[in-house]
């Protein structure tokens, strides 16, 4: 049994033993335990409920400890009030608020129990040594009740005043206060809808358990027999599934109601991708508590330059902006490589090998940037980035964010080729199972690919679908339950796969456009249900990152589509490599039209879009969401909002986009940062882009170039590992 075998039924061996009362046990997974983990349960450990006072955690706790056939403990009953010898009310009277808190966690500390369910009170978490006490033994799940339910309960049960609210503070306030320690400290989130009997509540606490036994983690697309399934963080580190297909979730795909989606409106940004990551990562994985820091860190106005991170606004006729670029390197991508790397850092401890991990890049122009800046802030001393970009094909801002990029263990080559070149010689590299075995022996270095195939990378973009049209119905343009569609300018078909699964989840998302250029492989994919490469060329376009005839996350749709048909999908890989195409079922054709329709545009109508528009309007598209809404306008109609995925900021374009609004320009040769201001001038919406503008005044670091030999790049990458 591999080490990460070993893991994963490690981590199955904890969480089954801690709900052994519960469900079907299977103890086939129970062969060894970890003995340094937090959720080192055994059938002694504890389940706690947290939440706001009003939120039903006595009476959940009651019916859950019947259901588990578990002693049932209330904090207030159990143990305060029996400690101090007086009702919880008079103790608060005496010795107030502040001191309150520091006397009831003083008795937590002191709190031993086993196998129990434990309903803690509603200010146990305001104190943070009795809280890192009670959680070495046990999970902590939090009552989500919607805020105005809490509200009209405490009104019934006449509480006017709760621990921590002094003079001059609203119950509103306090209760928003206390939710950031629930938030802080929780594992497991149960979302409720308004209005929820405890009955209710129970089984969505039964679910939520049932969830963590029966997690059957994720699946390559081309499974045939008996499923090898991975964690989630084991598929951060392994990008693709040892037998070349993408790993995908095995279980169903987790739906939100209607009720559920409502309660996300009203929230921001990071409070929505927080609840929305959490549908899918698994508590015994990352915590919520902990997987809220990595949303903070990623979705804040230090790193986006939009308070509302992904900004929609009303364009044309019913077309929306969803406006991706405000990321530090101006593209969609900064979305997933902002989280991805702290997912990537996690799974590296939670390996525990001491291996360290050289991340390997070939870049048409976006990813490279924004791994670099991902990696860059939080790998650790054990990650290092290499990335290899074509010296022809890229833009001049793409090339000058790269090369001037500063930080620990990251280096940037040029290849003197084109991307093709850069891309198929990585992948060799990673294939080449003898230099990975030297890498390994010699140097300590495991290899990993950070592109958009990687699961960790996708996750991240499903959450600016949702919240686009979250934001839609917030102002008002849509009443909840209406649909919309969305254009996506489609390359690899991460993107759009992610607004795809959005729509699983149980979003109003009636249409998907999958949006081309004139490599429009794809296009004629979804008009015909032949995928065929055998007459095509790759052509050169002004949106390069488009520029693709093998669109990789397809895969991952097939396999969805039908119903995880693990040899299906090989199959057609198999023929796509020895014939250079493959065709699917009519069935699962008809099946996909329901879903996807598909254009493309050739370069005369996205440099017709960017002008007119930019005519029209003064608003400046970059080419790639120019080919979004040229696609847009053709294929969408007027009965449906239509929200277009804006995926990078003119700025990284400006070479292009300058010589297309004034060709007088396009001939001079100038710097970045004159092109910069000189497309400035051209427009202000949307506003300028401050950290591009900032970037293209510094000095470029990485001068280092090499030739089209596949030996030269792994010489280079030996040497850089050598170096970590
Ligand atoms: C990467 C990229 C795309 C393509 O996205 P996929 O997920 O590969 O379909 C589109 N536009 C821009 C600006 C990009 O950087």
């Amino acid at each position: 049994m591999s080490s990460r075998q070993m893991a994963v039924i490690q981590r199955l061996h904890r969480y089954l033993v801690c709900i052994n009362h519960y469900g079907s046990y299977k103890r086939a997974f129970c062969t060894s335990r970890s003995t340094n983990s937090r959720f080192d349960y055994t059938e002694r450990s504890n389940i706690y409920l947290l939440g706001s006072p009003g939120c039903g955690k006595t009476t959940v706790g009651k019916l859950l400890g019947e259901k588990l056939e578990r002693p049932v403990i209330d904090v207030d009953d159990d143990i305060l009030e029996p400690a101090w010898r007086m009702p919880v009310s008079q103790k608060l009277t005496e010795i107030g608020g502040k001191n309150f808190i520091d006397e009831e966690g003083k008795a937590l500390c002191q709190f031993q129990s086993s196998g129990s369910v434990v309903c803690l009170s509603g200010s146990n978490p305001l104190h943070a040594q009795s809280m890192k006490h009670i959680k070495e033994n046990g999970l902590l799940i939090f009552l989500d009740v919607p805020e105005t339910d809490i509200l009209s309960r405490l009104e019934k049960m006449k509480v006017n005043r709760i621990v921590g609210q002094e003079a001059g503070i609203s119950m509103p306030e306090i209760l928003k206060y206390r939710r950031s320690f629930y938030a802080k400290h929780h594992d497991a989130r149960v979302m409720c809808e308004s209005g929820e009997t405890p009955k209710n509540i129970l089984n969505r606490v039964l679910t939520c358990l049932d969830r963590l036994e029966n997690d059957k983690g994720y699946i390559s697309t081309r499974q045939i027999g008996p499923a090898k399934r991975q964690q989630f963080l084991q598929t951060v580190l392994q990008g693709l599934a040892p037998d070349g297909g993408l790993l995908v979730k095995a279980d169903e795909l987790p739906v939100i109601s209607n009720c559920k989606q409502k309660r996300l409106v009203d929230l921001d940004y990071r409070e929505r991708a927080l609840r929305l990551l959490q549908e899918w990562i698994s508590p015994l994985e990352i915590a919520g508590g902990e997987l809220k820091v990595y949303v903070d860190n990623a979705y804040n106005e230090n790193i986006f330059q939009n308070k509302d991170v992904a900004p929609v606004q009303a364009f044309q006729k019913n077309q929306y902006m969803m406006e991706l670029f405000h990321g530090p390197t101006a593209s969609f991508k900064d979305f997933a490589l902002q989280l991805m790397p702290q997912f990537f850092n996690r799974a590296i401890q939670e390996e525990g090998e001491n291996n360290r991990y050289l991340v390997l890049v070939a870049t048409s122009g976006d990813t490279g940037g924004a791994v670099l800046d991902g990696f860059r802030q939080y790998a650790g001393s054990d990650t290092g980035v290499l990335v290899f970009y074509p010296l022809n094909g890229i833009s001049e801002l793409q090339k000058h964010q790269m090369t001037s990029m500063a930080g620990n263990n990251i280096s940037v080559v040029g290849v003197d080729s084109d991307f093709d070149f850069c891309q198929s010689t990585v992948k060799h590299i990673f294939r080449d199972d003898h230099f990975s075995a030297e890498l390994l022996n010699n140097y300590n270095v495991k290899l990993s690919a950070a592109n958009s195939l990687n699961w960790g990378r996708l996750l991240p973009q499903i959450v600016y679908h949702a919240s686009g049209y979250l934001d839609l119905v917030k102002s008002g343009v849509i009443s909840h339950g209406q649909e919309i569609d969305i254009c996506v300018p489609t390359g690899n078909f991460g993107n759009i796969l992610a607004a795809y699964y959005v729509k699983m989840m149980g979003f109003p998302i009636r249409k998907l456009i999958c949006a081309s250029n004139s490599n429009d492989v794809l296009t004629e994919f979804f008009q015909t249900g032949l995928y065929d490469l055998r007459k095509r060329q790759l052509l050169r376009t002004a949106s390069p990152a488009i520029d693709i005839l093998k669109s990789s996350n397809l895969e991952r749709l097939l396999h969805h589509v039908s119903d995880n048909d693990g040899s299906l999908v090989s199959n057609m890989y198999h023929n796509l490599d020895q014939d250079g195409m493959f065709k699917i079922s009519q069935h699962h054709l008809a099946n996909l039209q329901t879903i996807f329709t598909a254009g493309s545009c050739t370069e005369q109508e996205c440099k017709s879009t960017l002008i007119d528009t930019y005519k029209r309007t003064g608003y400046l598209l970059d080419p790639h969401t120019a080919v979004c809404k040229t696609v847009a306008d053709k294929l969408g109609d007027s009965s449906v909002p239509l929200l277009l995925a804006g995926t990078a900021h003119n700025a990284k374009f400006a070479d292009t986009v300058s010589s297309w609004i004034d060709p007088s320009s396009g001939s001079l040769a100038s710097s970045p940062n004159e092109l910069l201001i000189r497309l400035n001038k051209l427009s202000s919406q949307p506003p300028p882009h401050e950290t591009m503008l900032r970037m293209s005044k510094q000095k470029v670091i990485h001068k280092k170039k090499c030739n089209a030999s596949p030996n030269e790049l792994m010489s280079i990458v030996k040497e850089f590992a050598s170096n970590m």
